[in-house]
Parts: C-alpha cells; structure tokens; sequence
C-alpha cells in the first residue's frame, strides 16, 4: 500500500518528534527507541474437531532498561510482528511516565478467541506460557504479562498455574503474571483500573479552565457529551465510571454498529446488557435499544458524531487519513493504544482538537499491575496490617471530638468517618494520585516546548528512561 506507515514506525515518528526537542545523544535515544528482543513460534494445535492448525505467537521485550518488562497478551487476528513491537514500546514509554519501574513488553496470539472453545483456549495459553519459560521470556523479574485485547483474568489464572508447575521460583511464582483472579493472587480494582484510570485522567482533563476555555467548552466533566468506542474491559467501565462522575454518555460503540442518543444513554444498563451476552454471540443488534435511542449500522459512523470527548477504548488505527476530516469531537482521550495514527494526529492537533495520547491515558492498568505485583512479591494483602489501627485511631480522634464539642455522631455517621483503608481503597487512591499530577506535569512539559500533549509525553518518557542509561557511563 503506498504511503503505509507501519504501527511502530508511527511510535517511532512520535518518539523521533519528541527526541528533537532534548539534549540527549544520538546513541542513547537510538538505544531507547530499539525493540531488544522479540520471539516469534509457533505450535500446532489439535481442535476439538480433530483438525491441527499452527498457532503464531510473538513476545516483544523493547527495552530492558528496568526489569522486569512489563506488558499484556492480546488474542486477535491482527496480530503481527510489527503491532507486538509498537505495542511494546508503548509500554515502555507508559511506565516511565507513570512511573511503574518496568522496560515495556507486549505478547500477542494470532487468533480470533471466539472461534475457540475454552478448552482449547486453555490448551493454546498454556502452550503459549510453556514456551515463554523455555525460552526464559516469563518470570517475576524476567518479564510478567497481564490482560490486554482478547484475554482477562482466566487466562492469567492459567498461565500462573503452568508457570509455577514448570519454574523454580515457587514463592514468587505468582508474581510471574498480573491481572489474576483475587484467589490467585490478583488485586481488588485490576479489572477496571484502566477505565477507571481513563476516567480519572478525562475528568482531569475537563477540570483545567485555561483548555476548556480554548475550545469552547465550560470547566469540569458535568454534562460533557461523551461517546465511548469499544464495551470491552476499558470502554466498559470507562463509560461507567464517566456516566457517575457526571458526564452524559451519548454514544457506545461497537465492532458491528453502536447505540446513539444526544440526551444520554444509561451506560451501566447497556454494559450489564452486553455482559450478559454469551461469547461468540456478541452483537450490538442483540442489545435492546432503549427508548430514545439511535441504532448505529456501524461503529465508523459514531466516531464521526457531534460531541464533546471521543474516547477510542477498541483497537488501534481508527481515526486515520480516510476519517480524520469528519471526526467533530473537540477531545479525544485514546484509551486504546494507537486509535489515532500519527497523521491524523497532526491534522486534528493543527484543528486545534485536544487529543490525550495513549501512553498516558491508559497507564491505569499497568499501574495497578504493579501494585499487584507488589502485593505477590510482599505476599500480604495492601492494608492488612493497618486498616483496624487506622480505624481506632479515628475512632479514638471523634470520641474526643464528642468530648470538645458535647456533640455526639451516629453509629453510622462515626462508620462513614472512621473507615479505615482496604486493599480497593488504596488501589484507587495510588490510581488517582498518579493519573492527576501526571497531567499536570505533561501540561507544563507542553507549555514549555510549544508541543502536543503526546509529543510531551513522550519528552516526559525519553528523560526518564535516559537517567538509566546516563548512570551507566557510556553516553557523553
Ligand atoms: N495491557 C495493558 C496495557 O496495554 C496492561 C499491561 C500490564 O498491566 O502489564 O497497558
């Protein structure tokens, strides 16, 4: 195709925009910008029907600068050799911006996991993990993986179980993978911690005056007119958590058409239909349309509507060349990796849309990966030790307060007051407090280099990951 830019050639053209504008060396921003390793096999697969095919796998290490790498397994037949690579790299640029002390990493299986029965997919994950510690591409300071498109907890679960059965390290074992169901040694919020995280960052976003000023639009998330594409992991309980927070969400987008109402659809309600469908059988024409509400006949057309934020949450390379003159949104937060290519990218920025780029907006999930990798590692649960101290101790501070004042609280007012912290409490209160001051630093990164919101975050990610390399004493 003429004029192809390849996925991590458009990472790399980002990273090259941003790279400009430091004082670092060549050599070491070559050294950064380089994929290290990645693995390519295959296996052959008996179906349930009795027929082989051959399975191809990749797993992308892209830098090594702190270990382990860290990175999803995506299930889908886009997978290439390329797309692991991009993929990768984001991931090593997103830790470094949210400071998860991780090179980045990214698996991917060629496969459409519906057509495949569970067993199979079981068959294929464990296939998939033994290959990964025979080829010492796994482990808990090696390189963990976790969800990303296509997998989720049940396929964590299965790949700690065939790790801890092959490798020597029994007491970190669980560590060698996060996204875990809890009885596996997963953590309370993983699952909606990259919307939650989207959420954070979105109503971040609306809450600076100065930005909304500048493109019309009034401070803070109450009332935004949202459009989410994609009802899987993120989209989900990004529209969710966004619909609580205030915003109205008129448009929900999916691979085979979306839902559209300017006055607000009820996202919760649409996320439990969508669940509720059974795998293989998920179709937007399956859902009920609620009253006032607009059948889409394809998700393309939704993502060209009049709103105010965009949220891309599905696949990469959705808002390109061929759509980017009629996208109206005036943000759009891409909680995918990669939804909008690198020359749509400029057109919008030059339209003066404020796009959130990828590497920032959905670094939720990857941080509270690392807080459940901290959590195996330290083998105790995140407030164990403190939630019933802190809870006397506030307990202690209204007893006096009762005392001072001659006011006495409720039972259920001095509940409310003297809660003390659990493991989901400090999960998202670790999510909120990384997700908002990063904004602000990437503002200021902006401002300072005249640039996009992505190339400052890439600036953000070069200096970091430099420090590592300029401690080694090579680069002048
Ligand atoms: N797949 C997610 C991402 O793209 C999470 C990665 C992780 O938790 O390691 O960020």
């Amino acid at each position: 195709m003429a004029n192809h830019v390849s996925f991590f050639e458009q990472v790399n053209r980002n990273f090259d925009r941003a790279a400009a504008l430091t004082s670092h060396p060549r050599g070491l921003l070559d050294t950064i910008k380089s994929c290290n390793s990645i693995y390519h096999f295959t296996f052959p697969l008996e179906r349930e029907n009795g027929e082989v095919e051959v399975v191809h796998a990749w797993r992308a290490e892209h830098s090594h600068h702190k270990l382990p790498t860290k990175g999803g397994i995506r299930y889908s037949l886009d997978v290439n050799e390329d797309e692991v690579m991009a993929l990768a790299a984001l991931m090593t640029y997103k830790c470094a911006i949210v400071d998860a002390p991780f090179g980045g990493a990214k698996g991917g299986i060629k496969i459409d996991s519906r057509k495949y029965t569970k067993n199979e997919l079981e068959k294929i994950t464990r296939r998939y993990t033994f290959e990964l510690v025979k080829k010492n591409f796994i482990g808990p300071g090696i390189d963990v993986p976790a969800p990303d498109f296509g997998t989720g907890a049940r396929e964590m679960a299965w790949i700690v179980d065939t790790y801890t059965a092959l490798a020597n390290d029994k007491l970190e074992g669980a560590a060698c993978v996060t996204g875990k169901p809890i009885a596996q040694g997963g953590i309370r919020g993983r699952t909606e911690a990259t919307g939650r995280g989207v959420a954070f960052v979105t109503r971040e976003v609306c809450g600076v005056e100065e930005d909304m000023k500048a493109l019309g639009l009034s401070r803070g998330i109450e009332g935004k007119r949202v459009i989410v594409q994609g009802l899987g992991n993120v989209g989900s309980y990004t529209a969710t958590f966004l619909q609580e927070m205030g915003a109205t969400i008129i448009g929900l987008l999916e691979f085979d058409g979306g839902l559209y109402d300017p006055k607000g659809l009820d996202a919760q309600a649409i996320v439990a239909q969508w669940n509720a469908l059974r795998r293989g059988e998920k179709s937007i024409h399956k859902l009920e349309v609620p009253d006032r509400a607009q059948k889409l006949a394809s998700p393309a057309e939704g993502l060209e509507l009049d709103c105010d934020i965009l949220i891309p949450a599905a696949l990469e390379n959705q808002i390109t060349a061929l759509n980017v003159d009629r996208i109206k949104a005036k943000i759009i937060v891409e909680a995918a990796n990669g939804p909008v290519t690198s020359d749509a990218s400029e057109t919008l920025e030059k339209r003066g849309v404020l796009i959130v780029p990828d590497h920032y907006a959905n670094a939720g999930g990857v941080l509270v990966s690392y807080f459940e990798w901290l959590k195996n590692l330290a083998h105790v649960r995140f407030g164990r030790l403190e939630r019933r101290f802190e809870e006397q101790a506030y307990r202690r501070i209204l007893e006096a307060v009762e005392v001072r004042t001659g006011k006495s609280f409720t039972e259920p007012e001095l509940k409310a007051l003297a809660h003390g912290a659990d493991e989901a409490d400090l999960v998202h209160s670790g999510l909120e407090d990384t997700m908002g001051p990063a904004y602000h630093r990437l503002r200021e990164i902006r401002a300072q280099h005249q640039v996009d919101l992505r190339t400052a975050a890439f600036i953000e990610a070069i200096n970091k990951i430099a420090i590592c390399y300029q401690d080694l004493g090579i680069f002048p």
